[in-house]
């Protein structure tokens, strides 16, 4: 078996990404995304669980309640910033 692991934050980044950034107004590109998302990530715990899929889903459900507020403020910081400075266009 191979070794399994994953950092919950970022699937709960990942859920929360396109709502978020719309309520900011911000570019929803793959670019500025991408941006929003290491930048949400780099300002947040990160949260690795050791398990197979089944498990996950069920960890998943509960950190997400837990740290959602968190998580939401995170993608709103990000979203503001990356659209002071948008990368789209420039590479
Ligand atoms: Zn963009």
């Amino acid at each position: 078996m191979a070794m399994e692991y994953r950092n919950l934050m970022e699937d709960i980044v990942l859920q929360n990404l396109d709502r978020v950034i719309g309520q900011e107004g911000g570019c929803t590109c793959d670019a500025c995304k991408s941006d929003v998302v290491a930048f949400a990530l780099n300002h947040l715990e990160p949260h690795y669980v050791a398990t197979r899929q089944g498990r996950l889903m069920v960890k998943l459900q509960s950190y997400e309640l837990q740290s959602r507020a968190d998580v939401v403020a995170a993608i709103s910081e990000a979203a503001i910033m990356v659209a002071k400075n948008p990368r789209h266009g420039r590479e």
